[in-house]
């Protein structure tokens, strides 16, 4: 479970990205995040993974404040958090699986594979999660020859074989052919029915309502809507 208690984040310049926001997150929920351009949908996502610090406030993971945390304390709260990215963060020139492994071993060494330096627990878990994604086929094939949705599939596939807990999705579809927005959502609902809690930012409404367990609506760094698809009305 994730608990979010009186995050605020204010960055240098005095914006307030974050103001006050109070939320916890249940195990096994699907939360879309929705908000305006600048309403601080990507700040509250970075900042639960430390891709962003935060002012004040707490995040507890599992009852541990990831907020503050520093060190291998921090390492160790990370790792039980996946986080796709709208631009995929993939290494262009390593190949879909390498690219998993390297996730799953935070280590980045392009000659690990070849060198065999790779568990073979890792290699299974690794190839299992592309084939959850579809990519069997494509295990071998250097990052830039795949489509920019087989790239997103390779993303996730990084996410789920780190065994997370929780799943931060920033804008995953943002770079996409809006035609592969329910690929996207429905791999991270599969994942998600697998127990692993969700939380995607998402600026399509229709696309919020129709996977989201539960809808977070942030405006200028507050949360000023929280509750299910359906209680949402015409004018949040
Ligand atoms: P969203 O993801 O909802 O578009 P962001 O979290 O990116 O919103 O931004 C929230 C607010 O914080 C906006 O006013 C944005 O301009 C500001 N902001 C985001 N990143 C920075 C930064 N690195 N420095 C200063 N202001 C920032
Ligand atoms: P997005 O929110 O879609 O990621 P942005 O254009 O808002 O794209 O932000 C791109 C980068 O610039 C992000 O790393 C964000 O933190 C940073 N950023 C956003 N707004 C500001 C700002 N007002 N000042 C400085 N950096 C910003």
């Amino acid at each position: 479970m994730i608990q979010v208690q009186h995050l605020t984040k204010i960055y240098p310049n005095g914006t307030r990205g974050l103001d006050d926001v109070n939320v916890d997150i249940q195990d096994g929920e699907f939360v879309c995040v929705i908000g305006l351009s600048g309403a601080g949908k990507s700040t509250f996502l970075r900042c639960i993974n430390r891709l962003n610090d935060a002012t004040s406030g707490q995040i507890l993971i599992d009852g541990e404040d990831i907020a503050f945390a520093q060190g291998a304390k921090l390492r160790s709260l990370r790792r039980r958090i996946g986080f796709i990215f709208q631009q995929f963060n993939l290494t262009t020139r390593l190949t879909a699986l390498e690219n998993v492994l390297a996730g799953r071993l935070g280590y980045h060494n392009r000659f690990a594979g070849a060198l065999g330096l790779y568990p073979e627990s890792d290699i299974q878990l690794a190839k299992d999660a592309l084939t959850r994604v579809g990519l069997a086929d494509r295990m071998t094939v250097r990052v830039d020859q795949l489509s920019g949705g087989q790239q997103q599939r390779v993303a996730i596939a990084r996410a789920v074989a780190q065994q997370p807990t929780l799943i931060l999705a920033d804008e995953p579809m943002a770079s996409l052919d809006p035609k592969l927005s329910n690929v996207i959502m429905g791999l991270l609902k599969s994942f998600n029915q697998d127990g692993i809690s969700v939380l995607v930012n998402i600026h399509v409404l229709e696309l919020a309502t129709a996977y989201a367990d539960r809808i977070l609506g942030f405006n200028q760094g507050r949360l000023v809507f929280d509750g299910p698809p359906s209680a949402l009305t015409p004018d949040v």
